[in-house]
């Protein structure tokens, strides 16, 4: 309780934050009522690498218990819905495939909508080239629409080639999510926007990137939910991410300072949260 003063005193020294002094009042109202649907970033959130955050299975629980709809989303795209599931599971929360959306999904959904049934070159692991079958797509590492990058244990020197040659030829470059480094259990990795950035240098091409912060892949999720952005509000712990995306699909934002992001960073930006949380161990209340 005492932290949780601490916390409200020192927003109220921040311009940039000064909407979310009220905030637990406000939020609790809302969250009990009119906030229906969860977009829920998961590094950060509810779990560090392999070790759970405090709340996050009591946060899982309320929201069965309220019949919130929720859908976790990351803008990894190693892993498919129902590896997502397994991880969870080894952790010790049960979340159905269903509740689980990835760069690599909503890379598909929009390669789908732009040209349906192409061909792409891909570096990347199975959530994204199963992503892309499901979608329609077939690989081609000749002549293909796309060359699509995300996260990639097979990335290497000569895929790097292949992918320059094959821009330099006139097909499209598209990278699953911008985040240029990410946490592994070994310390901080290159991410996709690290890995696309030679194949830039190279050919002097921009990529397109979908995950976020890009409003795309809100819109994708809502659509996912069956949410209108009124009714939702999206919880995570990157300011340039999470947040920034959630400000730019008009999503009501939730940031907690259990991830990346302290109190003190908040005002660096020039865009706020609405509401500042320590931890999603404060969404179930009682
Ligand atoms: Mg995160």
């Amino acid at each position: 309780m005492k932290k949780k003063m601490e916390i409200h005193r020192r927003l109220d020294k921040t311009p940039d934050a000064r909407d979310t002094c009220d905030m637990t009042v406000e939020l609790r109202t809302r969250l009990d009522g009119a906030i229906k649907a969860f977009i829920i970033d998961m590094d950060g959130v509810i779990y560090h690498g392999n070790r759970l955050l405090r709340g996050a299975a009591e946060l899982v629980e309320w929201l069965r218990r309220s019949g919130k709809r929720f859908l976790f989303l990351t803008n990894s795209s190693e892993r498919s819905p129902p590896e997502l599931s397994q991880k969870l599971s080894r952790l010790g929360i049960e979340v159905e495939p269903e509740h689980f959306y990835t760069s690599a999904l909503a890379t598909a959904g929009f390669l789908a909508s732009q040209k349906p049934g192409g061909s792409a070159f891909v570096i990347g692991e199975p959530g994204l080239t199963n992503a892309l079958y499901d979608s329609g797509y077939s690989m081609n590492n000749v002549n293909p629409d796309y060359v699509v990058i995300g996260e990639s244990r097979g990335y290497g020197l000569e895929s790097i080639e292949r992918a320059v040659r094959l821009v330099l030829g006139g097909a499209r470059l598209v990278g699953t999510n911008p985040d240029l480094s990410g946490p592994s259990e070994t310390g901080l990795v290159p991410a996709c926007g690290a890995l696309v950035a030679p194949i830039e240098l190279t050919t002097g091409k921009k990529a397109y990137f979908v995950g976020k912060p890009n409003p795309l892949m809100m819109r994708h999720a809502l659509r996912r939910l069956g949410a209108t952005r009124e009714e939702t509000a999206i919880i995570g712990d990157r300011m340039d991410t999470d947040i920034i995306a959630g400000i730019e699909a008009d999503i009501e934002t939730i940031l907690v300072l259990s991830g990346v992001t302290s109190l003190v960073e908040i005002g660096r930006f020039s865009y706020a949260p609405r509401h500042v949380l320590e931890g999603v161990f404060e969404i179930p209340g009682e």
